[in-house]
């Protein structure tokens, strides 16, 4: 069911022999083109047609009533409220310690540049909301948003044809904890747009994050540029690197659990041990078929994106998942901790047998909203900094920018850029832009 990759004695970069999906968001972002012109030019009709055809509902208003949002919350199964308290605590406690303060660099007597942190003015939130619905994600988004000071927040999410067209009932829930209100059922690459040009009642905002599948990924890529974005969150990725020590319940529990999202999610072992792979294998033949979602599950698993992967030893198992830069990665080796110091590319790295990806997912007070498709490599989760610009504010007196002036004047006249010496001297008198 899931295939092996054997990169036992095959030294070097081993990326273009991982297993990856074959995500052709180019043709993706051929097909939203239309829908997100569509929602520039003619707002909120075409958010309503555009919902017919893509989630199967007819929408009177994109806009949820505050009521339906309050009602969400009374109605709410208390279980579910105190892991959604618990998550929105959690991860609260995390992004306040990332808030960041201002700096004010002295450069010079005279001469200061300050680095201000300035939040994002409006930021909409997308909520996934197709296969499976992830209240967990309203709070992922919404609380380093929240931690940042942006002031106006609006949550996106699909329309569900069983609750009336309205966003899943505990999506709205999500919403009334964190204080949101401002709340529209619509979803995929419309909803992006939606956000990046404004429609009806939703005002444009400056920023669109949260994860979703490939056609809300294939909008961001798209409309970057007409609105700010974060890092390409798309279906989810599962790497654990395991030894002889790591436990095979648990490695194969955690493949299902990540593949559950997704037909084309990704879930990868990368081990050492021949031995850990056939038990795992085992284990995955025992599960697959007695897990709720066992069809979809079965063919995450078994599509190219997933596999294991042999290598010789744990230092080229490091090198193969720094290759492939994982959304999560999971470590179940001896020492987990010293393995885990060593990698480099990861959205999230899970240490032992008691950090699973699914207690990130909702409870451990990180952020589950990361970077796919090995975007890794150069790309961070959302986090507040992810909702905060810096601005350099400089300060100079006469007495500083006289005495910088020469270096100026010379640096603007090797780019023969005259006017920008000559705006210095207009200041401090002529100056020679020799060096001195
Ligand atoms: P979704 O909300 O992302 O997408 C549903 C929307 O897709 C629908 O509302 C519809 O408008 C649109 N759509 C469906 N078929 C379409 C088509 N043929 N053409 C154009 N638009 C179409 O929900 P989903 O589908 O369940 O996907 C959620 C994704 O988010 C999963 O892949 C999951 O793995 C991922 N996820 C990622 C992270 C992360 O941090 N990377 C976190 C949570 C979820």
């Amino acid at each position: 069911m899931i295939s092996r990759i054997d990169l036992r004695g095959t030294p070097g970069d081993p990326r273009d022999l991982l297993p990856r999906a074959e995500l052709d968001i180019e043709a993706a972002t051929a097909k939203v083109r239309p829908i997100c012109d569509d929602v520039r030019h003619r707002g909120v009709e075409a958010l309503i047609e555009l919902t017919e055809r893509f989630d199967g509902v007819r929408l009177d208003d994109i806009r949820v009533p505050p009521a339906a949002i309050d009602s969400a919350l009374a109605e709410l199964d208390p279980a579910v409220r105190t892991g959604l308290e618990h998550s929105i605590q959690r991860a609260r406690k995390v992004h306040a310690d990332q808030r960041r303060t201002d700096s004010v660099t002295q450069v010079v007597p005279g001469g200061t540049v300050t680095e201000r942190w300035v939040p994002v003015g409006r930021v909409g939130l997308y909520v996934p909301g197709g296969r499976a619905v992830y209240p967990s994600s309203v709070v992922m988004n919404a609380v380093p948003a929240q931690e940042a000071g942006v002031g106006s927040l609006a949550v996106a999410s699909p329309p569900q044809a069983d609750f009336g067209g309205l966003p899943h009932p505990t999506v709205l829930a999500a919403c009334a904890l964190l204080g949101i209100d401002e709340v529209y059922a619509v979803g995929g690459a419309q909803a992006v747009a939606m956000f990046a040009y404004g429609a009806g009642e939703c005002a444009r905002a400056d920023m669109v994050t949260g994860p979703g599948n490939i056609w809300v990924a294939a909008a961001k890529r798209l409309l970057k540029g007409v609105i700010g974005i974060d890092a390409e969150a798309g279906p989810t990725e599962i790497a654990i690197i395991a030894d002889d020590t790591a436990d095979p319940g648990y490695v194969a529990a955690d493949l299902i659990s990540q593949a559950e999202h997704d037909v084309i999610a990704a879930s990868v072992l990368v081990t050492p041990s021949t031995e850990l792979a056939d038990k795992v294998e085992a284990e995955l033949a025992e599960r697959v078929p007695a897990t709720k979602h066992s069809e979809r599950v079965a063919e995450a698993l078994g599509g190219r994106q997933s596999g294991i992967v042999l290598v010789d030893d744990l230092d080229q198992g490091i090198a193969a998942v720094d290759a492939y830069a994982a959304e999560h990665l999971e470590i179940m080796t001896a020492d987990a901790s010293a393995v885990a110091a060593r990698v480099r590319n990861a959205g999230a790295v899970f240490v032992g047998d008691f950090a699973p990806v699914s207690l990130g997912d909702y409870c451990a007070g990180s952020n589950h909203v990361l970077p796919t498709g090995g975007s890794a490599h150069h790309s961070s989760g959302l986090s507040v900094q992810t909702f905060l610009r810096g601005i350099h504010v400089v300060e100079y007196d006469r007495a500083a920018l006289a005495e910088i002036a020469p270096s100026v004047v010379a640096l603007a006249e090797a780019e023969d850029l005259p006017a920008h010496g000559e705006a210095v001297s207009a200041r401090v008198g002529r100056t020679e832009g020799a060096a001195r």
